[in-house]
C-alpha cells in the first residue's frame, strides 16, 4: 500500500491543506476502483466504511489476492471537514464561495472536443485508452486557482481513469439508495444488490456536474456521437451511494457495508476467489426525474406518519404540518407510488421546505435533477 499526499492550494498565508489517498495493489493490474467518502464533508457514514474497508484491503494486498488496483480517499474533504459555525458542523457547501462540494466538476466531453475523433479507430479498448490519456492531458492543462478548485482537481485527477467510481454520501435520514447514470444499469446492478439498495435512481445526465457524473458521462455520450464510426465503450461505471442517513454511523453497518463493497469488487474480478452469491434485489431502478419531493405548504411543525423505506401510495398521507398559533393542520400527500427513500431531519418547516423524496416510477421533472 502507498499513501499519496496531494497539497492543496493554499488559500491564505500560513495555512495549507492536504489530501490523502490510499492505493492498495499494482496499478496497470486488472481494473481500477475508486473510491471516496465525505464529498459533503458532513456525512460521515461513507469514512467509516472506507476505514473498515482499508484493514480489509491491506489484508488482501498482503496475501496477494488483490488483482487490480483499488484507491481510498477516506477523507475526500479536508475544507469543509473544518467548516464550523455555532457548534454545527456545515460540509456540503463551501463557505467562502458558497458552491455545493459536489457541482462543477470538469465536462469531459468539452475538454476532449471534436479532436478526440483523430486519436479514435476500430478497437473499443485502443478508444478507451486514447481518451484516457486525453483527459489526462486535459486535466494536466488545468491550473485551478482557488483551493476549492483544486480539491476537484486533485479528486478528478485521482479518479479520472478509473474503471469504477464509487462516490460515498449519505442523506438525512433515509435508507441505502444509489444514483447513477441510466447506460450504465446492467454494470451497476451488483452493486445495487450487494449493497441491498432500496432505491436506484436512474439519469442520463442529471443537470449538476457532480462528481460521478463528470467521470461516467462523458462516454455514453461519444458513444452515442460517434455510433457507427468508432467503438466506445462504457469505461466508467460510476455512483453516488448514500450510505442511509447522517447519523447511521455504526461499526456494525460500516462492517458489513464495507463487506458488500468487497463482494462488489470481487464480482467485478479485482479480488481473488468466488463472489459471494448475489442477493435478490432489493428495488427496481426507477428515473431520478420520477422522484417526488414532498414540500411543507406551509410553515409548521412536522410530524412525521411514514418512515423512511415506507412504500407509500399516490394520495396517502406521509405527514402533517401543523401551524400551532391558528390549529391549522395541513396533511402532506404522496403525488406517486414509490419507496420514501429519504426524509428531512428538521421537524420546523418554513414554507415550501423539502419534506421527503418518494422514488416513483414514472419520470414527470425535466432540467436540472438535483438539489441545491
Ligand atoms: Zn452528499
Amino acid at each position: 500500500m502507498q499513501v499519496k499526499r496531494h497539497a492543496l492550494l493554499s488559500p491564505s498565508v500560513g495555512t495549507q491543506r492536504e489530501l490523502l489517498s490510499f492505493h492498495y495493489g499494482l496499478p496497470g493490474r486488472g481494473e481500477k476502483v475508486y473510491l471516496q467518502a465525505s464529498l459533503h464533508a458532513d456525512e460521515l457514514p461513507g469514512m467509516l466504511v472506507l476505514h473498515h474497508l482499508k484493514q480489509k484491503l491491506a489484508g488482501l494486498e498482503a496475501r496477494g489476492e488483490l488483482l487490480g488496483e483499488v484507491v481510498v480517499v477516506p477523507v475526500a474533504n479536508p475544507i469543509g471537514l473544518n467548516q464550523t459555525l455555532m457548534h454545527g458542523q456545515l460540509g456540503r457547501f463551501d463557505f467562502a464561495s458558497g458552491e455545493n462540494f459536489n457541482r462543477q466538476y470538469p465536462d469531459f466531453l468539452a475538454l476532449l472536443g471534436e479532436q478526440i475523433a483523430s486519436r479514435l479507430g476500430q478497437d473499443g479498448e485502443a478508444n478507451k485508452r486514447a481518451i484516457r490519456a486525453a483527459m489526462g492531458e486535459a486535466l494536466a492543462a488545468i491550473q485551478p486557482t482557488t483551493e476549492l478548485a483544486s480539491l476537484r482537481h486533485t479528486l478528478v485527477s485521482l479518479a479520472y481513469d478509473a474503471d469504477v467510481v464509487l462516490d460515498l454520501h449519505c442523506d438525512f435520514d433515509a435508507v441505502l439508495h444509489v444514483y447513477t447514470e441510466t447506460p450504465y444499469i446492467e454494470q451497476a446492478e451488483p452493486l445495487n444488490r450487494y449493497l441491498g439498495a432500496r432505491a436506484v435512481l436512474l439519469a442520463k445526465g442529471s443537470g449538476g456536474a457532480s462528481f460521478d457524473e463528470a467521470l461516467s458521462g462523458h462516454w455514453w455520450r461519444l458513444a452515442e456521437q460517434y455510433a457507427g464510426r468508432f467503438p466506445i465503450p462504457l469505461a466508467c461505471l460510476s455512483a453516488t451511494v448514500e450510505l442511509r442517513g447522517e447519523t447511521d454511523v455504526y461499526h456494525h453497518l460500516a462492517e458489513q457495508d464495507a463487506a458488500n463493497l468487497l463482494a462488489f469488487l470481487q464480482h467485478r474480478g479485482v479480488l481473488a476467489g468466488t463472489a459471494p452469491a448475489l442477493p435478490e434485489p432489493a428495488c427496481q431502478p426507477t428515473p431520478l426525474a420520477g422522484s417526488e419531493t414532498l414540500r411543507a405548504p406551509h410553515a409548521g411543525v412536522v410530524a412525521f406518519l411514514k418512515q423512511p423505506g415506507d412504500y407509500v401510495e399516490a394520495g396517502e398521507v406521509v405527514a402533517d404540518v401543523i401551524d400551532p398559533l391558528s390549529d391549522r393542520v395541513s396533511p402532506v400527500l404522496a403525488g406517486v407510488s414509490g419507496v420514501l427513500y429519504a426524509r428531512g431531519i428538521v421537524r420546523y418547516a418554513t414554507a415550501g421546505m423539502d419534506l421527503c423524496k418518494v422514488a416513483g416510477k414514472v419520470a414527470f421533472r425535466s432540467g436540472n435533477l438535483l438539489s441545491a
